[in-house]
């Protein structure tokens, strides 16, 4: 048996009688065990001990245990990105012949894996409206064996009839989903209202500080809860450690950078609606939004960090409203510590026909914003001031 204080490359580690308040990161793709018997019983189950960094690490662990007290879950599997959990969340639920039905507003990838991936696979997919409780059932076929729909959408940001089509999947015994990124558990514990798997991209605002791609998923059946890991672990979808580690470090924050964003969200969102230009703006709890109800019944009137809005002028007037506002990222992502603005028309939403982003309401005067934790008052100044050059012109 060897440790590092014997090994010919590495010096010892050193002794403190002091133990470090931080959980260390331990980036060791190998674990080193005593003899063959203690692997054995590690393997059995018997003795607890890690083997290789792609089965599990301690890393990942302690953020999955993180993410779970959030959920109010057990069990949860972090994964090498967001992707990664609902490529997770779908393989391990549904077989060849099966259908899956989704929400017609998932985020890009997700509709990519719906649309041109598990088809492949010999898995049929279609896409319905998911606050409209009547399409989807109009949309189920008797092999549908999992619904997949997000809390949020992305960027129009209505909230989906989370409870309606839960109950509609339990009177058929089909599996539900739910992509929670944009609300968090702050907004929604999913599982709590009988949803049978949650996903998240941690990436985003739980991460919060774009520096490590993580997701995670969970579900409520340990059995489905034990297939995820395992697929996870076969497949290669685990996450770095060093990842994991400043996602831990990211959520100690978690609350503040929640409650500081989601309340200036909030406030941006109602300055934004009387500022002379802007056509309208998308925030959930806002009296305007089609789904104001639905968030103060299902998220507890937390209208979450993201706010959407439309100013008059088309392309030229987005060109120069990101030139001048000063300070903001103009980036395709979302939930940094700092303001995002992204522009769908020319990101996200690219792919799509102008007839198709009309329908949505994507214009190229269409914005959405991911408030971050900068002092309220002169984050709201800089987008006054960004107005009045885009329309100055
Ligand atoms: C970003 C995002 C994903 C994908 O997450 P990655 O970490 O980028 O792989 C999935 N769903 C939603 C709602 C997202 O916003």
């Amino acid at each position: 048996m060897s440790d590092t204080s014997s090994n010919p490359f590495r010096a010892p580690w050193p002794d403190s009688i002091s133990r470090p308040v931080v959980n260390p990161l331990q980036p060791s793709v190998v674990y080193a065990s005593n003899d063959p018997d203690a692997l054995d019983a590690q393997y059995e189950g018997g003795a607890k001990g890690y083997t290789y960094a792609r089965e599990g690490h301690p890393n990942a662990e302690v953020l999955g245990k993180m993410i779970d007290r959030m959920e109010d879950v057990s069990g949860g599997v972090v994964t090498g990105s967001g992707m990664a959990a609902v490529t997770l969340a779908l393989l391990a639920s549904v077989s060849a012949g099966d259908h899956v039905l989704g929400a017609d507003q998932l985020y890009g990838r997700s509709l990519r894996l719906m649309n041109e991936v598990l088809p492949r696979l010999g898995i049929a997919t279609s896409l319905a409206d998911p606050t409209d409780v009547a399409a989807f059932k109009a949309a189920l076929r008797p092999e549908t064996r999992l619904i997949l729909i997000e809390t949020v959408s992305n960027p129009t940001l209505r909230v989906a009839d989370v409870d309606g089509i839960i109950a509609l999947a339990k009177s058929r015994d089909i599996l539900v989903a739910v992509d929670n990124t944009f609300p968090t558990p702050r907004g929604l514990r999913p599982i709590q209202h009988g949803a049978d798997v949650v996903i998240h991209s941690v990436t985003k605002l739980m991460a919060g500080h774009s520096d490590a791609t993580l997701g995670y998923v969970a579900a409520k059946d340990p059995a489905l809860s034990e297939r995820l890991l395992t697929l996870a672990v076969t497949m290669g979808l685990t996450p770095s450690p060093f990842d994991c580690w400043l996602a831990e470090r990211g959520l100690y924050s978690f609350d503040l950078r929640y409650d500081r964003s989601t309340s200036t969200a909030a406030r941006l969102g109602d300055a934004l609606a009387v500022m002379p230009g802007v056509v309208r703006v998308l925030y959930p709890t806002r009296a305007d939004h089609p789904d104001h109800n639905r968030s103060v019944s299902l998220l507890g009137g937390e209208g979450g960090h993201m706010v959407s809005f439309e100013i008059e002028g088309g392309r030229a007037a987005a060109n120069a409203f990101v030139r001048a506002a000063e300070g903001l990222n103009f980036a395709p992502t979302l939930g940094d510590v700092a303001t995002t603005i992204s522009h769908p028309a020319t990101s996200s939403h690219r792919a799509l026909t102008s007839e198709a982003r009309a329908a949505l309401g994507i214009s190229e005067g269409f914005f959405r914003i991911s408030v971050g934790c900068e002092e309220p008052t002169a984050l709201v100044a800089t987008f006054e001031t960004a107005l009045r050059a885009a329309h100055a012109r």
